[in-house]
């Protein structure tokens, strides 16, 4: 690793203005940097569903000015999950939520919008209708080009640019690093709760600050309140069909009527529910391939968010990760200024650190999804009877037990990993790390 003369502000160039680059973009502004956000569409994306922001990525917002307060503002209150079978007609199962645990329960649209609105204020350029095409991966100072071959060059290049990530092409010409499309779809509806009220049918799902998972064969159903008095919920086929390209805008009108039929045979609440669809959108699922790390040849470019570790979505952590991931890196780099570290020592550094935990919800992402599809038969009793068992003890206390990210998922040490994990000390610890290395 190299240190010289303490540098005082970076030039950063951000690819993507999806909320993990805008995240990105608004932590490298707080810590001083010159950030310039290249976006191929013309505006933010509006578009998405329900989302997550889980208590390690809360922790991690701390150090975001401004974000709590914007993220209070688009969320509602978080309670606890209730368990269904699709036969039945109540909850098998309603573990109690934590009160320890902070979440921020929103939805994409609003996040988008949070994140965009402090990237403003903080000074980010914001550049729309500019799509990279070519990126030079030279020592000191990487380039990149538009398609209106317009030249970008920078201290470092972070490239939040998705599931579809061209950057990932480009650094990684040799290797197999397409994203995997899968036979799973989901079916994204909402409606208004006040519409809702007028079906009594309808009441349990409507209980304030609860969430309802409904397990049924190769399918399941996830319920939950969203921001502007919606109830959102997502239709998880595990085995709709084959997969067609990666299409990764999120936004295709699906069959209200065909989604109607595939869950015929599910509960009176999930079908009294779809009476009341009258647009539903469809996600064609795909995940990205593992990588042997996230950054070029130089250490100069990083991939981040959706680019590095695009995830099924029953973890709900991938942008709870592309949260983690801007704030350490943002962190990170402040040896550049204070200590003087070069860039490379600093990206390494940054992957080592990130990319196991993010390899974990990626499998945890998956397996759930086999988990909550399973057939009827001993294998589903087994889960349901480990769900029952959950929601008849009290929420387990964390507070003496040691973080253990190898642990069986279901033990409180994975869980207080998963939960509890202080990603910005971590990243200033791993640069205590390299420096007393030197
Ligand atoms: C159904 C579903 C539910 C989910 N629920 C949760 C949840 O509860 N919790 C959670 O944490 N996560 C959740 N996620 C995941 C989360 O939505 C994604 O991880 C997140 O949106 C990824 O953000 P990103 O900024 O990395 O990528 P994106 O949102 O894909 O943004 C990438 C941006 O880069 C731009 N771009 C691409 N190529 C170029 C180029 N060549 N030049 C310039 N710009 C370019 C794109 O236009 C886009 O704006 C869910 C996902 C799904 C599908």
């Amino acid at each position: 690793m190299a240190v010289s003369a303490a540098k005082s502000r970076l030039k950063v160039i951000v690819i993507g203005a999806g909320p993990a680059g805008l995240c990105t973009a608004t932590a490298l502004r707080q810590e001083g940097h010159r950030v310039t956000v290249l976006e191929r569409r013309r505006d933010t994306q509006p578009h998405g569903h329900a989302l997550v922001i889980q208590p390690a990525a809360v922790r991690a917002l701390q150090h975001l000015k401004g974000a709590h307060k914007a993220f209070d503002s688009v969320s509602v209150e978080a309670g606890a999950l209730r368990w269904w079978s699709y036969k039945g007609t109540k909850p098998f199962a309603a573990p109690a939520a934590s009160p320890s645990e902070r979440r921020f329960q929103t939805d994409r649209p609003s996040v988008q919008k949070v994140l965009h609105e402090l990237a403003v204020a903080n000074g980010a350029q914001l550049l729309f209708g500019r799509t990279v095409q070519a990126i030079e991966d030279v020592a000191e100072k990487p380039r990149l080009w538009t398609a209106d071959g317009e030249m970008f060059t920078a201290d470092l290049i972070i490239a939040a640019d998705g599931i579809k990530s061209a950057t990932r092409k480009i650094i990684f010409p040799t290797q197999h690093v397409d994203p995997i499309p899968l036979r799973e779809s989901i079916f994204l509806t909402s409606a208004p709760v006040s519409q809702l009220a007028q079906d009594a049918r309808l009441a349990p799902w409507l209980e304030s600050a609860t969430k309802h998972g409904t397990l049924g064969p190769d399918r399941f159903v996830l319920s939950r309140p969203m921001h502007g008095g919606l109830l959102g919920v997502q239709f998880i086929d595990v085995d709709h069909a084959d997969p067609g390209p990666v299409d990764g805008n999120w936004n295709t009108p699906a069959d209200v009527g065909l989604l109607r039929t595939r869950f015929s045979d599910f509960n009176a609440i999930t079908r009294a529910f779809l009476e009341h669809v009258r647009h539903a959108e469809k996600w064609q699922m795909a995940r990205g391939a593992e990588l042997a790390t996230w950054r070029s040849a130089s250490g100069r470019i990083v991939l981040l968010g959706d680019a590095a570790h695009a995830m099924l979505p029953h973890a709900a952590q991938g942008l709870s990760q592309g949260i983690e991931d801007a704030l350490s890196l943002a962190r990170m780099l402040r040896w550049t200024t204070k200590s003087g570290v070069d860039i490379p020592t600093v990206t390494k550094a940054w992957v080592n650190l990130r990319k196991p935990r993010a390899d974990i919800f990626m499998k945890q992402s998956t397996s759930n999804a086999n988990v909550w599809s399973l057939p009827d038969g001993p294998e589903q009793e087994a889960r349901d009877e480990k769900i029952r068992q959950m929601g008849s003890r009290p929420p387990p206390d964390l507070s003496g037990v040691e973080m253990d990210m190898s642990a069986n998922q279901r033990t409180p040490q994975f869980l207080k990993w998963a939960r509890d994990y202080d990603v910005v000390l971590e990243s200033e610890r791993a640069m205590e790390n390299v420096l007393s290395g030197l």
